[in-house]
């Protein structure tokens, strides 16, 4: 059974969209003009037949359709001619990611399960989330780059899951644009004031590793920061990485957005075992290209993630290694209490623990904002997220892969 109702009649508690995980999934036949740079917006026109001397007028109208007015219909695209609208509608679409369920949480997060299909035909269609926090002076969309995460940090949900596949450019920003369908953020007449922002900030800490899907992510946060595209600019754009070091200075180039470290201890041995790729990037490599990441200053810190394991990273002598450690770089310390989850063995240290850790880092002159727990009744913690799919037992998967596979 599939319920829609008006988002702005949503309450917290809500569950907005619901379907079942069995409902026939149908994948997309037409691609989707969503997300795709300006070059490839460009060559999808020229391969329906627009002359190379219009395509950068005719790009230039799509960004404003999709982007700005939010189109989900050529028809909306009043600007083109009908002509072009119905040969653009014959080969292309301006399709999300389907929403499989919406929930609201008592604090205003908002949490959607996206089902995308298959990398190849037949195979079960997968599922990813992303979760928008309200706060007072912004509000962040958490926003994931695969299915699943190959690194297996053992504190974090996602790194359980066994599917893992790449987001493309157009499911990245899908995201985005599905948030400010759901939450009414489009410019709806043309010369009206511009909504409140109430998408000011985008941070790449849904499921998975960015840095391992870079092109997609690097190629998605151009058409977000776009002026043009969804304006929301590089400063307020975060890309949390566990610590892939080589990739570090590729994306201070290529992406430019701001840097997040998921650090989470300070010594090797205990890091090895809460993010494991610290066997092959240690904690010793990290400063370096930290330091050289462009425009990074006290204006522009990198952000390093430490997530509160009680009894396991929370003493005091581990705060003071930290302060240690993060010398000589413009930072900022996230703390963030973990989020607990069905199964795990670790638990979020205690609250007075994370007050005293959190003043040692102060006293050493660094800015250690708590993260305060969000959306915890609809388990919406960013990078602790999971798919339904996955738990699905073997039986309901085959039975999907069997429907999917009649079609
Ligand atoms: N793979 C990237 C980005 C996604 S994870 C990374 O690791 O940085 C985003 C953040 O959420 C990371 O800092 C991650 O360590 C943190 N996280 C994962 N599971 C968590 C949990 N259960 N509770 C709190 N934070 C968690
Ligand atoms: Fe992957 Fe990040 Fe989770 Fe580690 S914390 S398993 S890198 S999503």
């Amino acid at each position: 059974m599939t319920t829609l109702i008006d988002t702005t009649r949503l309450k917290a508690g809500d569950v907005s969209i619901e379907k079942t995980a069995l409902e026939r999934y149908v994948a997309p036949e037409k691609p989707s003009l969503v997300g795709l740079s300006r070059a490839a917006l460009a060559e999808a026109l020229g391969a329906i037949g627009v002359e190379q001397s219009q395509q950068k007028m005719r790009v230039q109208q799509l960004l404003h359709w999709l982007y700005v007015r939010g189109a989900t219909d050529f028809e909306q695209m009043t600007s083109v001619s009908k002509k072009l609208r119905g040969t653009l509608a014959e080969h292309y679409t301006l399709a999300r990611p389907e929403i499989v369920a919406e929930q609201v949480s008592v604090d205003g997060t908002r949490k959607w399960l996206l089902r995308l299909p298959g990398e190849h035909p037949g195979e079960l269609p997968h599922e990813v989330e992303c979760v928008y926090i309200p706060e007072t002076d912004r509000g962040t969309l958490c926003v994931s780059s695969q299915v699943g995460c190959t690194l297996n940090c053992s504190f974090c949900h996602t790194g359980t899951q066994r599917l893992v596949r790449n987001l493309t450019p157009t499911e990245i920003v899908g995201q985005v644009m599905i948030a400010r369908d759901r939450l009414g953020e489009w410019q709806s007449k043309p010369g009206s004031p511009e909504n409140p922002r109430l998408i000011s900030n985008v941070v790449m800490m849904g499921m998975g590793e960015p840095l391992y899907n870079f092109e997609a992510v690097r190629d998605a946060i151009q058409v977000i920061a776009d002026g043009d595209g969804l304006g929301i600019s590089k400063r307020r754009i975060t890309l949390s990485t566990s610590g892939v070091v080589p990739m570090i200075e590729r994306a201070g180039t290529e992406i430019g957005s701001m840097l997040a470290v998921s650090l989470h201890a300070v010594r090797d041995e205990l890091r090895n075992e809460l993010v494991p790729s610290n066997s092959k990037y240690p904690i010793g490599k990290l400063p370096e290209p930290c330091r050289n990441y462009p425009c990074v200053s006290n204006a522009r810190r990198i952000t390093f993630e430490y997530v509160m394991l009680k009894g396991v990273n929370d003493s005091a002598a581990d705060a003071k290694a930290l302060v240690r450690l993060l010398s000589g770089i413009p930072a900022k310390i996230n703390l963030i209490p973990f989020n607990p989850w069905p199964g795990t063995k670790y638990e979020c240290s205690d609250w007075d623990q994370i007050e005293k850790f959190s003043e040692i880092v102060f006293n050493a002159g660094y800015a250690s904002p708590v993260r305060t727990p969000r959306g915890r009744d609809i388990l919406a913690a960013c990078g602790q997220l999971k798919s339904a799919t996955e738990k699905l037992s073997a039986r309901e998967r085959l039975a999907l892969r069997a429907m999917a596979m009649t079609d």
